[in-house]
């Protein structure tokens, strides 16, 4: 039994300004008590602040994001199985000891997603929900993370494949031209394709990702029912509402954008690019607060793994980009706790009684700066006790 007393707390939707004790027992959250309480036979923890374990919702976990230089990034590529797999392993210690006890991997063509779900399941590290291997359209964007279909045929007999995948990745746009503040080309499916790949993954009961930004490419997600609209950029205030009323999400991913405009020279950006990207970027910033405003469904997620995005960093990155926005620290936090959970399906996201005890504790409440949020002091995941003060691994972190 394990007994944690927290000086103020998070419970997936408010803050809590008092202490509390929160009594783990069998995987579940079995009692809380105000104040600090002793709990006889139970090892005890004080912490400053008490959270639901925080979601990393997009990330890619064989990527590195400490490799900062495209042709760096291109000899990675070539690095294959084992070296993706030991780069994942790294990723999911950096993720923990950032208090994230489960992401969502993205994609990648070679399944080491799936393999980490398998190595992870049962530790301390976080868990992994993997979507595997994406879908895209033959010839387009999502080379490393994608197989190819040429129809609504072809694209319908893959997803029923896709039965050990979490959820399924459509690859549904191509990549930002940064000068033009511009979608490259046209969205990778027409509306009677999308929809013969979003009824197969509801035959399969998967929800749907789609990466997806420009108004054509996200009109036609909203449409055949996607579940999560990952990026998103140029969206506009019609589409939010929509999206509001339909429940679709939105992962933001903020940083691998504002990383490339900070660092031009690294992607080869010149002056216009720049220009460009600062365009994207205040475009971006308005809608975060729009779809606050409007209840659009907000799931924090970095990208971690693209270009300087470091995984646990660049979720917390987001978050302060979102607070930046002027989303409130409450809904930024739900961001990144109880909305992801609800959206697929899963137990957990709150701090309540008969709960599955699946935290994060942190030194101080981020009501006093949100950066406090970026080390943890412990995690529990399943009932699972991680302390970074007995943790070797907070050298990688
Ligand atoms: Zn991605």
């Amino acid at each position: 039994m394990l007994a944690i007393h927290a000086d103020s707390w998070f419970d997936g939707a408010a803050f809590h300004h008092h202490p509390v004790t929160v009594v783990i027992d069998a995987g579940q959250i079995s009692a809380m008590h105000d104040g600090r309480v002793t709990v006889p036979h139970a090892e005890t923890l004080h912490v400053g602040f008490l959270s639901p374990g925080l979601v990393e919702s997009h990330a890619h976990l064989f990527l590195d994001g400490h490799v900062y230089d495209t042709a760096m990034r291109s000899a990675y590529m070539e690095a294959g199985r084992e070296v993706f797999l030991a780069t994942g392993r790294k990723n999911l210690e950096r993720l923990r000891a950032s208090g994230i006890t489960l992401v969502r991997d993205c994609g990648d063509k070679w399944g080491i997603n799936h393999a980490l779900r398998a190595e992870a399941a049962g530790t301390t590290l976080p868990v992994v929900r993997s979507a595997g291997v994406a879908i895209r359209r033959k010839g387009r964007y999502g080379s490393f993370m994608a197989e190819e279909v040429t129809d609504a045929v072809t694209a319908g007999a893959a997803v029923r494949t896709r039965g050990d995948s979490d959820d399924l990745k459509i690859v549904l746009t191509g990549i930002i031209d940064f000068a033009a503040a511009a979608v490259k080309g046209g969205p990778q499916f027409d509306l009677t394709e999308l929809n013969a790949i979003t009824a197969a993954a509801r035959e399969l009961g998967k929800p749907t990702v789609a990466h997806c930004s420009g108004r054509e490419g996200i009109d036609l997600a909203v449409q055949a029912g996607v579940g999560s609209i990952e990026h998103g950029f140029f969206l506009d205030a019609p589409l939010l509402d929509r999206m509001a009323a339909s429940g679709t999400a939105w992962t933001p991913t903020w940083i691998p954008v504002s990383w490339v405009r900070d660092n031009p020279a690294s992607c080869g950006v010149g002056p216009d690019g720049v220009a460009g990207l600062g365009r994207i970027l205040d475009q971006h910033r308005a809608n975060l607060l729009e779809a606050h405003r409007r209840g659009t469904v907000i799931l924090a997620g970095s990208d971690a793994g693209s270009l300087g995005v470091r995984h646990g960093d660049g979720l917390h990155d987001d978050l302060a980009a979102y607070a930046d926005a002027g989303i409130p620290i409450a809904a930024v936090l739900a961001a990144a706790t109880s909305a992801p959970r609800r959206a697929w399906g899963l137990p957990g996201g709150r701090i309540a009684r008969g709960e599955p005890a699946d935290l994060a504790a942190f030194a101080a409440s981020p009501m006093t700066g949100l950066s406090h949020l970026r080390r943890a002091v412990a995690t529990v995941v399943a009932g699972r006790l991680w302390r970074a003060d007995l943790s070797a691994s907070l050298a990688v972190a």
